[in-house]
């Protein structure tokens, strides 16, 4: 059974017969999802959902640039 190492802690995670990148794993020590990234070896990495988090902050900051802006525009 092919397995991959956890990005995170090194827990060696079993992964189906045919793994592929874009596939979900999940870490039982961390218990996080992770993805598999690469096959030739297979490498595991976090997905970007946290990131996307993010984004929707930085979103709040640019609005209240906009804000500004329309201010000197006057
Ligand atoms: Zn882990």
């Amino acid at each position: 059974m092919p397995y991959a190492f956890c990005p995170g802690c090194d827990q060696r995670i079993f992964l189906r017969k045919d793994p592929k990148v874009g596939d979900m794993v999940y870490c039982p020590n961390c218990e996080d999802q992770l993805e598999v990234v690469a096959v030739d070896p297979i490498e595991l990495d976090w997905p970007w959902d946290e990131d996307e988090e993010e984004t929707a902050e930085w979103d709040d900051e640019e609005e209240e640039e906009d804000w500004e802006d329309d201010d000197e525009d006057e």
